[in-house]
């Protein structure tokens, strides 16, 4: 056992094709933003249908972009699940406007729509959902409230690139959405972010606000019209992502093989809660970022995190994604509290992300839930009964 090579729960996949073009942007003089972001987000933009892209430092500065682009502020409300990485609420609350949590489904773990349409108010200007481990949420269901409500949409597609509905990408349709390039994800560019626009006007402000709020003038100066950040996506970064979404379709389709192989060697009469499989028919539009059971806590003699120091003594890297945002130090100070969003907390509680990437093969997934198996049937509370169907 000990020999087996550790087993993160993430790693990303570069081949040497992009190294090169890599090592050709270093000594090609021009390593900072320039040619090869003007290539990548072509051909982002090529792979979402033609709509107008632009790459940011991350997609948190893209998240921050959009709301800054939606002219959302202080007095604002946004709409957004707090079962989500903390970017999206954190930006919400960055530009001065403010997150309303609504609670999540606990399978799909993507935003209940019906929480969404209560919390809408006069207040309410955007909705930012959180396609969760790259399932989409509903979007027909999506667009009707923001429609029919006039709301703006951002969606966090961070763990979503390659992930579509009924037949057409996440970022090919809807109003702004929003990728990221960071290296757990299913493409990197080491660390970047894309926006998806709905128009050139769009783009444009989008250029002005990632680079200081800079516009140039005729006589050859520049003027500031807005106290813009600097996000802009160096060349060096770019080059990866183009190596990148060359080969993304082929990455997505290992990820749903794996998937498949989790969902045939999960050890049989666990009572661990699996990952919505994706929607029947549409099981391809899933770009399955992330493979997280929740742990039946309440049957077990450990807790999530002995769970997590036993697979890591058996070379088995794990994750959380995620904790409750609303229950962080900063939120608790909007007056948030336990009890306000159960499936959210339950979540947050219960969730472990398992290793998943394109590298990986049969037999590690096997060798995750062998494991899984083991520690589970090791430390179940009624060992006569649940112990034995957990073997
Ligand atoms: C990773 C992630 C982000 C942040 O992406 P960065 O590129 O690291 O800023 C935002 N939202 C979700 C759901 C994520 O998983």
């Amino acid at each position: 056992m000990a020999s087996l090579p550790y087993l993160p729960f993430a790693r990303p996949a570069l081949d040497e094709e992009t190294i090169a073009g890599v090592a050709e942007v270093l000594r090609s003089g021009w390593i900072t933003t320039g040619p090869q972001v003007k290539n990548f987000e072509a051909a982002l933009s090529h792979y979402l249908d033609g709509r107008p892209v632009r790459v940011l430092s991350s997609a948190t500065a893209a998240l921050e972009v959009a709301l800054q682009l939606c002219g959302i502020g202080p007095g604002a409300e946004v709409i957004t699940p707090s079962q989500t990485f903390f970017a999206a609420p954190n930006m919400i609350a960055k530009v001065g406007a403010t997150p309303v949590f609504a609670d999540v489904d606990l399978v799909s773990r993507n935003l209940d729509f019906d929480a969404v349409e209560r919390a809408i108010t006069p207040h309410t200007r955007a909705i930012m959902p959180t396609h969760f481990a790259g399932l989409p949420v509903d979007m027909d269901r999506l667009y009707a409230i923001a429609r029919q409500h006039r709301l703006r949409v951002i969606e966090d597609a961070a763990l979503a690139i390659g992930s579509s509905w009924r037949g057409r990408r996440i970022g090919s349709f809807g109003d702004l959405t929003v990728f990221s390039f960071h290296p757990n994800k299913n493409m990197t560019a080491i660390e970047g972010g894309a926006l998806v626009l709905n128009d050139e006007i769009e783009a444009r402000e989008v250029e002005i606000l990632r680079f200081h709020g800079i516009t140039r003038l005729s006589d050859g100066t520049r003027d500031v019209t807005f106290p813009g950040g600097k996000f802009n996506l160096p060349d060096v970064n770019a080059r990866i992502g183009i190596g990148q979404l060359a080969r993304l379709n082929v990455f997505n389709a290992q990820r749903r093989e794996l998937v498949a192989e989790y969902f045939r060697q999960f050890p049989s009469g666990t009572p661990c809660l699996l990952p919505h499989p994706g929607y029947p028919g549409d099981e391809a539009g899933h770009s399955w970022n992330l493979f997280a059971p929740l742990l039946p806590l309440d049957r077990l003699t450990i807790g999530r995190q002995q769970f997590r120091a036993a697979l890591e003594a058996r070379g088995i890297g794990t994750g959380i994604s995620y904790e409750a945002a609303h229950l962080t130090t900063l939120f608790r100070r909007y007056g948030h509290h336990e009890g306000e969003l159960p499936n959210t907390e339950r979540i947050a509680r219960e969730t472990v992300t398992l290793p998943l990437f394109p590298a990986m093969t049969h037999a590690d997934v096997k060798r995750v839930c062998n494991a899984v198996g083991e520690v589970l049937a090791g430390h179940c509370s009624l060992p006569g009964e649940r112990g034995e169907d957990l073997r």
